[in-house]
């Protein structure tokens, strides 16, 4: 009986403790849209990336290149 109390509250801690995984992500320069790209995502497997420009998104992206 014991045992299985001490399991859970185990558990329990566990949970508390699970570390937050909170990934920053990229915004639209143009928009301020959140996008799916974590901000530590290399530039080359970016797509909507622009040089000296910053992160767009896709619409931004093809309404200025288009
Ligand atoms: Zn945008």
């Amino acid at each position: 009986m014991v045992c299985q109390a001490s399991l859970t509250v185990m558990k329990m801690e566990k949970k508390i403790k699970k570390p937050e995984k909170r990934i920053q992500f990229e915004i639209c320069v143009r928009c301020h849209k959140q996008l799916q790209i974590p901000v530590d995502l290399e530039i080359d497997y970016r797509s909507c990336y622009v040089e000296g420009a910053g992160q767009l998104c896709y619409d931004c992206y093809h309404e200025i290149y288009k």
